[in-house]
């Protein structure tokens, strides 16, 4: 996978080095000099470039990439433009990084394919597991359908996943099941539920949110 990052803030710096570390070809842009010579000895490229420059951008081959990740937050003219000139050199996908509400709608209409506000989505799994007990983790993956981890209901336990019903009951899909530090993936009809396991679901919200009360 040949990946672009323009924009090393915080956010871009790590998703380039992780991206890289995961086997990704990472090619990582910053105006700044000093961030591209941080990032440099974790990606396969680092540039120091001005991605309002459609030459330079130009330059950078922008289409040979399998994915493009616009990291800038909050110089808000420089993501606009960069992001406006990704569209007219052709590039169908690209994802943009909001700072708010507001540039998260920009982006959208500018054309943007896939927006990612990782604060605003940070603060609400955070805010789901601290007020909703029971609840260990939770995503939202789709706009209507997310996957949580929970405590099995009291019900199922030392019962098997057919036994327990969950599915027919709760219109939830158990994906997983961590027991003893260990993920258990796509567990069979006949795998027991224990009292200390982690269910890991997968339903619309509102279904989940059934099991974990
Ligand atoms: P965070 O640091 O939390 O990720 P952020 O996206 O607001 O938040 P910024 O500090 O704005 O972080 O980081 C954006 C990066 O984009 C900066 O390193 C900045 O130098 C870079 N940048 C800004 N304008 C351009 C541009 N025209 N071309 C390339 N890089 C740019």
């Amino acid at each position: 996978m040949k990946i672009l990052v323009i924009g090393l803030g915080r956010f871009g710096k790590s998703f380039a080095i992780k991206a890289a570390r995961y086997g990704g070809e990472v090619v990582a842009v910053d105006i700044d000099e000093k961030l591209v010579e941080e990032v440099e000895p974790f990606v396969a490229d680092a540039k120091i470039l001005d991605a309002t420059d459609m030459g330079a951008l130009k330059e950078l081959d922008p289409a040979s990439f399998d994915h493009i990740v616009v990291s800038i937050g909050e110089n808000l003219t420089a993501s606009i433009l960069t992001v406006v000139n990704l569209k007219e050199l052709g590039i169908e996908h690209i994802i943009a990084k909001a700072n708010s509400e507001i540039h998260a709608k920009v982006l959208e209409r500018i054309g943007a394919d896939e927006i990612i506000y990782p604060e605003d989505e940070s603060a609400d799994r955070l805010a789901m597991k601290l007020t909703h007990k029971g609840m260990l983790e939770y995503f939202e993956i789709f706009r209507d359908l997310s996957v949580a981890e929970v405590e099995p209901p009291a019900d199922v336990i030392g019962k098997s996943l057919r036994d327990s019903r969950i599915r027919n009951r709760y219109n939830v899909y158990v994906i997983a099941i961590r027991r003893n530090g260990e993920l258990l993936t796509l567990p069979g009809p006949d795998e027991v539920i224990h009292e200390d396991d982690t269910l890991v679901i997968m339903g619309k919200p509102g279904d989940v949110e059934k099991v974990r009360r």
